[in-house]
């Protein structure tokens, strides 16, 4: 999950790190309020998930509060690379003499944490490390030994941060490091961490980009997400605990259990609707577990028949721990479910069931004897009636 500035600058605040003082507008009135609490002279910047707002026009210096004001009047709705700006931050302006980078971030492909940093920092740093890669320093960290003041000094060192600035630099790199390791992070980038002409070192950036998988640990950090900018369906669908993956462009719900299977019945649905006209796909992923009884079977049904882009569901489920006649009569309940809610289902269903007392789960789908579900009982098979059944629903017919 990456945060907005003003949510990374609140965690470096929390691990002590030097930041100027400032507050969160959605309305220019509320720009002005905080722009006077501040003392008039402040940055205005647009709050939103993509780097480069300074070129944009995105970070303005304000004078006094009016100035304030309007320049959050002109930035609060300004479209920046395709992200409208919803709220700005307003901070004490720094007198900046200098501009340095540093960030940590987790090195997937050389499977280590990193440190990068420069001298050069500021809006052009992708330029520096292309033309002039030995400005930008990269120093590998051992999760196990971290960032301590001798570390950070050889990163200080390596990236040649002037020797002024060097203690307070270091002590930056340690607590930056904590706040990394505290939060579960993946990225902390500071740009710009700025000198200022009274010589303290500020960070006057934050973009941070936490660990979902780590969620867990963090019960606090379920605030910092952004709602809106999730799929409705995928917010629902979190909300049940359900591992729920809209695509787009697709047509034909999946329900599956285990995620290895709902992955290659994704593949067997594109490769059948391939053929098909106009091409028919997959319209999501969706894992309901290892135990598909009623009420989870229900949750998924409901999530995916309520995606308006569904035109005909396919369920593949392959009996292992949970029986298939379990299973079945999971789909028979939840069908059942969907009714008693006002939810009765009128697109088509192709389920497919297959290991653990597979004849049994059939037998009971059978029996139940409802007109809109289909059994049919290969997976290719499946697949290719489910994706003829989207295609026949697209054309109307
Ligand atoms: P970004 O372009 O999205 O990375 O936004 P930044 O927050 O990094 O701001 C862009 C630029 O605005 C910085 O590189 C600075 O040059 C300038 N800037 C930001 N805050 C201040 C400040 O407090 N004082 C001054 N003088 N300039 C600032
Ligand atoms: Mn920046």
């Amino acid at each position: 999950m990456d945060l907005y500035e003003f949510q990374g600058r609140a965690l470096f605040d929390k691990h002590e790190l030097p930041v100027q003082a400032g507050g969160v507008a959605r309305t220019p009135q509320q720009a002005r309020e905080i722009a006077e609490r501040l003392g008039g002279q402040v940055v205005v910047k647009a709050q939103v998930k993509v780097g480069g707002r300074g070129k944009a026009g995105g970070v303005r210096l304000a004078g006094d509060a009016d100035q304030a004001q309007a320049y959050a009047a002109d930035i609060l709705g300004m479209d920046i690379k395709g992200h409208t700006v919803e709220a700005v931050m307003l901070t004490v302006t720094a007198d900046i003499a200098e501009e340095y980078y540093f960030s940590y971030l987790l090195d997937r492909a050389e499977r280590t944490f990193r440190c990068i940093a420069s001298v050069a920092g500021g809006i052009d740093i992708e330029q520096v490390a292309a033309q002039t890669p030995d400005r930008v320093a990269s120093v590998a960290i051992d999760p196990a030994a971290g960032v301590d003041e001798a570390k950070a000094r050889e990163i200080v060192a390596a990236a040649r941060f002037p020797a002024e600035v060097a203690d307070q630099v270091t002590g930056i790199a340690v607590k930056l490091w904590r706040a990394f390791v505290a939060e579960d992070a993946t990225l902390v980038e500071v740009n710009p961490l700025a000198r200022t002409t009274d010589g303290r070192v500020l960070c006057l950036d934050a973009k941070v980009t936490l660990d979902d998988n780590a969620g867990f640990r963090h019960p606090d950090h379920a605030e910092l997400a952004d709602r809106a900018a999730v799929d409705p369906l995928e917010q629902r669908a979190k909300e049940k605990d359900l591992n729920y993956v809209k695509l787009a462009d697709g047509s034909v719900g999946i329900i599956g259990n285990g995620a290895g299977l709902v992955m290659s019945t994704l593949d067997v649905v594109a490769y059948a609707g391939e053929r098909l006209d106009g091409g028919v796909r997959p319209a999501n992923f969706l894992d309901i577990g290892g135990g598909a009884n009623a009420a989870v079977m229900a949750n998924g049904l409901e999530i995916v028949l309520s995606d308006p882009d569904v035109k005909s569901v396919f369920v593949n489920v392959f009996g292992g721990i949970t029986a298939c006649d379990e299973v079945a009569n999971g789909i028979v309940q939840a069908l059942d479910l969907l009714r008693d809610r006002g939810e009765a289902i009128a697109k088509p269903l192709v389920v497919r069931l297959d290991g653990n007392n597979a004849e049994a789960g059939r037998a009971i789908l059978d029996g139940a004897g409802n007109p809109l579900v289909e059994r049919v009982d290969t997976m290719d098979d499946a697949a290719k009636r489910a994706a003829a059944l989207a295609a026949l629903a697209g054309t109307g017919g």
